[in-house]
């Protein structure tokens, strides 16, 4: 098979249109399984590029972390303990809210009990 002359760019085009919509390991794979298909990637340009595809707050983790003399893999590897970490603080954002969501609830206890709303009781519905 001859490959076209612009192989290269439409390979690096293609892993540059990749994004990370859910696990790190599944945009790894898919990253590394079309950088297979380009031939003379420079080095740290393939590091470069993966970081592009994660989201702003991952990128820019990812970069504080990363040094010149990390990889891909590397650069794979931070990307997920990063996003695990940025995972774990949004969900105990997402507990307080529920709870002081529940402490509201709490205090708005003289409502309806045929309709819910405040401001009268069942009796008076
Ligand atoms: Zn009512």
């Amino acid at each position: 098979m001859v490959l076209p002359p612009n192989w290269q760019t439409e390979c690096i085009e293609k892993l540059m249109a990749i994004r990370k919509t859910g696990a790190v390991q599944a945009y790894t794979d898919k990253f590394q399984e079309l950088l297979l298909d380009v031939p003379n990637m420079q080095e740290n340009e393939d590091v470069a590029i993966s970081i592009k595809g994660h989201d702003d707050q991952l990128k820019m983790e990812v970069r504080l972390k990363l040094t010149n003399e990390d990889g891909l893999v590397e650069a794979m590897k931070i990307a997920d303990i990063v996003a695990s970490i940025i995972q774990k603080s949004s969900g105990a954002r997402d507990k307080a809210e529920e709870s002081s969501q529940g402490t509201d609830g709490n205090s708005s206890k003289d409502k309806c009990n045929m309709c819910g709303r405040a401001g009268h009781f069942a009796k008076d519905c």
